[in-house]
Protein backbone atom coordinates (compact mmCIF):
# COMPACT_ATOMS: atom_id res chain seq x y z
CA UNK A 1 0.00 0.00 0.00
CA UNK A 2 1.19 3.61 -0.89
CA UNK A 3 0.80 6.48 1.43
CA UNK A 4 0.42 9.99 0.73
CA UNK A 5 3.27 12.54 1.53
CA UNK A 6 1.86 13.95 4.59
CA UNK A 7 1.16 10.43 6.09
CA UNK A 8 5.05 9.40 5.53
CA UNK A 9 5.78 12.70 6.91
CA UNK A 10 3.99 11.93 9.98
CA UNK A 11 5.82 8.49 9.61
CA UNK A 12 8.93 10.52 9.85
CA UNK A 13 8.02 12.89 12.61
CA UNK A 14 7.79 9.78 14.87
CA UNK A 15 10.44 8.39 14.05
CA UNK A 16 12.97 11.78 14.78
CA UNK A 17 13.43 12.31 11.02
CA UNK A 18 12.90 16.02 10.80
CA UNK A 19 10.12 17.57 8.48
CA UNK A 20 9.02 20.98 8.78
CA UNK A 21 5.57 21.42 10.13
CA UNK A 22 2.27 21.10 7.74
CA UNK A 23 -1.41 20.58 8.02
CA UNK A 24 -3.77 19.47 5.40
CA UNK A 25 -6.63 20.92 4.12
CA UNK A 26 -9.85 19.79 1.72
CA UNK A 27 -10.76 23.39 0.81
CA UNK A 28 -9.41 26.52 -0.20
CA UNK A 29 -10.80 28.32 3.45
CA UNK A 30 -9.09 25.02 5.14
CA UNK A 31 -5.90 25.74 3.65
CA UNK A 32 -5.84 30.16 4.89
CA UNK A 33 -6.40 28.66 8.30
CA UNK A 34 -3.61 25.79 8.30
CA UNK A 35 -1.31 28.75 6.74
CA UNK A 36 -2.75 31.04 9.08
CA UNK A 37 -2.25 28.60 12.41
CA UNK A 38 1.46 27.41 11.03
CA UNK A 39 2.46 31.39 10.96
CA UNK A 40 5.24 32.50 9.21
CA UNK A 41 5.02 34.69 5.81
CA UNK A 42 5.63 31.93 3.36
CA UNK A 43 4.07 28.47 2.72
CA UNK A 44 4.06 25.69 0.07
CA UNK A 45 0.56 24.47 -1.10
CA UNK A 46 1.00 20.63 -2.33
CA UNK A 47 -1.04 18.31 -4.14
CA UNK A 48 -1.60 14.91 -1.67
CA UNK A 49 -1.66 12.31 -4.62
CA UNK A 50 -0.56 8.89 -5.14
CA UNK A 51 2.64 9.73 -7.52
CA UNK A 52 6.00 12.04 -7.53
CA UNK A 53 6.39 14.66 -10.48
CA UNK A 54 3.96 16.90 -8.65
CA UNK A 55 6.46 20.23 -9.01
CA UNK A 56 6.35 19.93 -12.56
CA UNK A 57 2.53 19.33 -13.30
CA UNK A 58 1.18 22.27 -10.68
CA UNK A 59 0.85 20.27 -7.85
CA UNK A 60 3.69 22.08 -5.84
CA UNK A 61 3.21 26.19 -5.67
CA UNK A 62 5.29 28.61 -3.28
CA UNK A 63 2.98 30.90 -1.96
CA UNK A 64 3.96 34.55 -0.13
CA UNK A 65 0.67 35.49 0.94
CA UNK A 66 -2.96 33.55 2.49
CA UNK A 67 -4.55 34.76 -0.91
CA UNK A 68 -2.01 32.75 -2.68
CA UNK A 69 -2.48 29.96 -0.67
CA UNK A 70 -6.26 29.91 -1.46
CA UNK A 71 -5.89 30.16 -5.01
CA UNK A 72 -3.07 27.47 -5.19
CA UNK A 73 -5.21 25.32 -2.72
CA UNK A 74 -8.69 26.36 -5.36
CA UNK A 75 -6.72 25.45 -8.15
CA UNK A 76 -5.49 22.14 -7.13
CA UNK A 77 -8.45 21.01 -5.32
CA UNK A 78 -10.90 18.91 -7.07
CA UNK A 79 -8.79 18.79 -10.21
CA UNK A 80 -7.38 15.29 -11.35
CA UNK A 81 -3.76 15.67 -11.66
CA UNK A 82 -1.43 14.07 -14.33
CA UNK A 83 1.90 13.94 -13.53
CA UNK A 84 4.95 12.24 -15.06
CA UNK A 85 4.90 9.47 -12.85
CA UNK A 86 1.22 8.94 -12.66
CA UNK A 87 1.51 5.89 -15.19
CA UNK A 88 -0.51 7.51 -17.46
CA UNK A 89 -3.36 8.23 -15.01
CA UNK A 90 -5.06 11.60 -13.92
CA UNK A 91 -5.43 11.72 -10.49
CA UNK A 92 -7.93 13.19 -8.07
CA UNK A 93 -6.62 16.04 -5.54
CA UNK A 94 -9.15 15.60 -2.99
CA UNK A 95 -6.41 17.28 0.08
CA UNK A 96 -3.60 19.56 0.06
CA UNK A 97 -0.72 19.68 2.44
CA UNK A 98 0.58 23.43 3.71
CA UNK A 99 3.52 23.74 5.20
CA UNK A 100 6.19 25.90 5.70
CA UNK A 101 8.78 27.15 2.63
CA UNK A 102 12.16 26.66 3.56
CA UNK A 103 15.25 28.07 2.24
CA UNK A 104 17.11 25.07 0.54
CA UNK A 105 21.11 25.26 -0.08
CA UNK A 106 20.73 21.76 -1.30
CA UNK A 107 18.90 18.61 -2.56
CA UNK A 108 19.57 15.06 -1.81
CA UNK A 109 18.39 12.19 -2.14
CA UNK A 110 17.92 9.25 0.37
CA UNK A 111 15.63 5.69 0.20
CA UNK A 112 15.96 2.60 2.27
CA UNK A 113 14.57 -0.78 0.34
CA UNK A 114 15.06 -4.36 -0.15
CA UNK A 115 17.87 -4.78 -2.66
CA UNK A 116 16.30 -7.08 -5.31
CA UNK A 117 19.46 -8.73 -6.31
CA UNK A 118 21.51 -8.79 -3.14
CA UNK A 119 18.11 -9.22 -0.54
CA UNK A 120 19.90 -7.25 1.42
CA UNK A 121 17.79 -4.02 3.28
CA UNK A 122 19.69 -1.16 1.31
CA UNK A 123 20.45 2.69 1.69
CA UNK A 124 20.60 4.46 -1.60
CA UNK A 125 21.86 8.24 -1.84
CA UNK A 126 22.81 11.00 -3.97
CA UNK A 127 24.07 14.55 -3.88
CA UNK A 128 21.41 15.00 -6.92
CA UNK A 129 18.47 14.88 -5.27
CA UNK A 130 15.39 16.48 -5.72
CA UNK A 131 14.90 15.31 -9.16
CA UNK A 132 14.40 12.40 -10.76
CA UNK A 133 17.22 9.63 -9.40
CA UNK A 134 16.84 7.52 -12.51
CA UNK A 135 17.70 9.84 -14.39
CA UNK A 136 20.94 10.82 -12.04
CA UNK A 137 20.99 6.24 -12.39
CA UNK A 138 21.16 6.91 -15.93
CA UNK A 139 23.34 10.00 -16.74
CA UNK A 140 26.11 9.91 -13.76
CA UNK A 141 25.95 6.62 -12.41
CA UNK A 142 28.94 7.70 -10.21
CA UNK A 143 26.47 10.18 -8.08
CA UNK A 144 24.27 6.89 -6.94
CA UNK A 145 26.02 5.68 -3.43
CA UNK A 146 24.52 2.41 -2.27
CA UNK A 147 25.06 0.97 1.38
CA UNK A 148 23.91 -2.42 1.87
CA UNK A 149 22.96 -3.62 5.62
CA UNK A 150 24.61 -6.79 7.18
CA UNK A 151 21.26 -8.51 8.46
CA UNK A 152 23.05 -9.04 11.77
CA UNK A 153 25.05 -6.19 12.49
CA UNK A 154 22.11 -3.87 11.75
CA UNK A 155 23.09 0.08 10.26
CA UNK A 156 25.71 1.09 11.36
CA UNK A 157 26.75 4.88 12.36
CA UNK A 158 30.14 4.52 10.53
CA UNK A 159 28.02 3.24 7.49
CA UNK A 160 26.30 6.85 7.35
CA UNK A 161 29.06 9.17 7.93
CA UNK A 162 31.11 7.24 5.00
CA UNK A 163 28.51 8.10 2.92
CA UNK A 164 28.10 11.67 4.15
CA UNK A 165 31.25 12.67 3.45
CA UNK A 166 31.07 10.96 -0.09
CA UNK A 167 28.41 13.13 -0.73
CA UNK A 168 30.14 16.36 0.09
CA UNK A 169 28.74 16.62 3.56
CA UNK A 170 30.77 18.14 6.41
CA UNK A 171 30.82 16.66 9.84
CA UNK A 172 27.64 18.67 11.41
CA UNK A 173 25.58 17.43 8.61
CA UNK A 174 26.92 13.78 8.98
CA UNK A 175 25.70 14.10 12.09
CA UNK A 176 22.61 14.80 10.97
CA UNK A 177 22.60 11.73 8.56
CA UNK A 178 23.35 9.54 10.97
CA UNK A 179 20.19 10.54 13.19
CA UNK A 180 18.21 10.12 10.27
CA UNK A 181 19.09 6.95 8.44
CA UNK A 182 19.31 5.10 11.77
CA UNK A 183 15.64 6.49 12.50
CA UNK A 184 14.58 5.64 8.65
CA UNK A 185 16.18 2.21 9.54
CA UNK A 186 13.90 1.73 12.93
CA UNK A 187 10.80 3.00 10.79
CA UNK A 188 11.87 0.36 7.99
CA UNK A 189 12.02 -2.83 9.85
CA UNK A 190 9.01 -1.72 12.75
CA UNK A 191 6.46 -0.88 10.46
CA UNK A 192 7.50 -4.09 7.97
CA UNK A 193 8.19 -1.66 4.63
CA UNK A 194 9.51 -2.08 1.34
CA UNK A 195 10.43 1.31 0.35
CA UNK A 196 10.98 4.68 2.25
CA UNK A 197 12.29 7.69 -0.02
CA UNK A 198 13.31 11.24 0.80
CA UNK A 199 13.63 13.49 -2.42
CA UNK A 200 14.75 15.60 -1.32
CA UNK A 201 16.21 15.35 1.81
CA UNK A 202 16.91 18.94 1.77
CA UNK A 203 19.99 21.14 3.21
CA UNK A 204 18.78 24.09 4.66
CA UNK A 205 20.26 27.33 4.94
CA UNK A 206 20.42 26.85 8.01
CA UNK A 207 22.39 23.88 7.58
CA UNK A 208 19.56 21.80 9.14
CA UNK A 209 18.89 18.67 7.52
CA UNK A 210 15.25 18.16 6.67
CA UNK A 211 12.73 15.89 4.57
CA UNK A 212 10.62 17.86 2.52
CA UNK A 213 9.06 15.09 0.49
CA UNK A 214 8.47 11.35 1.22
CA UNK A 215 7.18 8.01 0.22
CA UNK A 216 6.33 5.47 1.68
CA UNK A 217 5.74 1.94 0.48
CA UNK A 218 4.73 -1.05 2.81
CA UNK A 219 4.12 -4.60 2.57
CA UNK A 220 1.24 -5.87 2.23
CA UNK A 221 1.65 -9.30 3.40
CA UNK A 222 2.39 -7.68 7.09
CA UNK A 223 -0.56 -5.62 7.27
CA UNK A 224 -2.01 -7.54 9.94
CA UNK A 225 0.65 -6.52 12.10
CA UNK A 226 0.13 -2.85 12.18
CA UNK A 227 -3.65 -1.46 12.29
CA UNK A 228 -2.64 1.91 12.45
CA UNK A 229 -0.76 1.89 9.26
CA UNK A 230 -3.95 -0.07 7.88
CA UNK A 231 -6.20 2.66 9.09
CA UNK A 232 -4.00 5.53 7.27
CA UNK A 233 -4.46 3.42 3.77
CA UNK A 234 -8.06 2.86 4.61
CA UNK A 235 -7.42 6.95 4.87
CA UNK A 236 -5.91 7.52 1.51
CA UNK A 237 -7.42 4.96 -0.58
CA UNK A 238 -10.95 6.67 0.12
CA UNK A 239 -8.83 10.02 0.08
CA UNK A 240 -11.46 11.33 2.54
CA UNK A 241 -12.33 14.92 2.60
CA UNK A 242 -12.60 14.16 6.52
CA UNK A 243 -8.98 13.29 6.86
CA UNK A 244 -8.68 17.56 6.78
CA UNK A 245 -10.94 17.30 9.76
CA UNK A 246 -8.76 15.32 11.62
CA UNK A 247 -6.34 18.13 11.31
CA UNK A 248 -2.63 15.95 11.32
CA UNK A 249 0.07 18.32 12.62
CA UNK A 250 3.15 18.09 11.51
CA UNK A 251 5.74 19.41 14.14
P1 LIG B 1 7.38 16.06 -6.32
O1 LIG B 1 8.52 15.12 -6.05
O2 LIG B 1 6.08 15.35 -6.40
O3 LIG B 1 7.63 16.93 -7.51
P2 LIG B 1 8.30 17.57 -4.00
O4 LIG B 1 7.62 17.55 -2.68
O5 LIG B 1 9.57 16.85 -4.11
O6 LIG B 1 7.23 17.06 -5.08
O7 LIG B 1 8.47 19.10 -4.41
C1 LIG B 1 9.15 19.49 -5.59
C2 LIG B 1 10.18 20.55 -5.24
O8 LIG B 1 9.56 21.63 -4.56
C3 LIG B 1 11.27 20.07 -4.29
O9 LIG B 1 12.33 19.45 -4.99
C4 LIG B 1 11.69 21.35 -3.62
O10 LIG B 1 12.62 22.06 -4.45
C5 LIG B 1 10.42 22.16 -3.57
N1 LIG B 1 9.78 22.04 -2.24
C6 LIG B 1 8.96 21.05 -1.81
N2 LIG B 1 8.57 21.25 -0.53
C7 LIG B 1 9.16 22.39 -0.12
C8 LIG B 1 9.15 23.15 1.09
N3 LIG B 1 8.45 22.76 2.16
N4 LIG B 1 9.89 24.30 1.14
C9 LIG B 1 10.59 24.70 0.05
N5 LIG B 1 10.65 24.04 -1.10
C10 LIG B 1 9.94 22.90 -1.22
MG1 LIG C 1 9.81 14.80 -4.53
Amino acid sequence: MNFHEYQAKELFAEFGIPVPPGKVAASPEQAVDAAKALGGSQWMVKAQIHAGGRGKAGGVKFCKSTDEVKAAAAAMLGRDMETYQSGGRALPVNLVLVTDATNIAKELYLSILVDRDSKAVSFIASAQGGVDIEQVARETPEDIHTIEINFVEGLQPYQCRKLAFDMGLDAKQATQLTKIMLGLYKLFNERDLALVELNPLAILDSGVLMALDGKVNSDDNAEFRHPKLAAMRDLSQEDAAEAAAVQHNLN
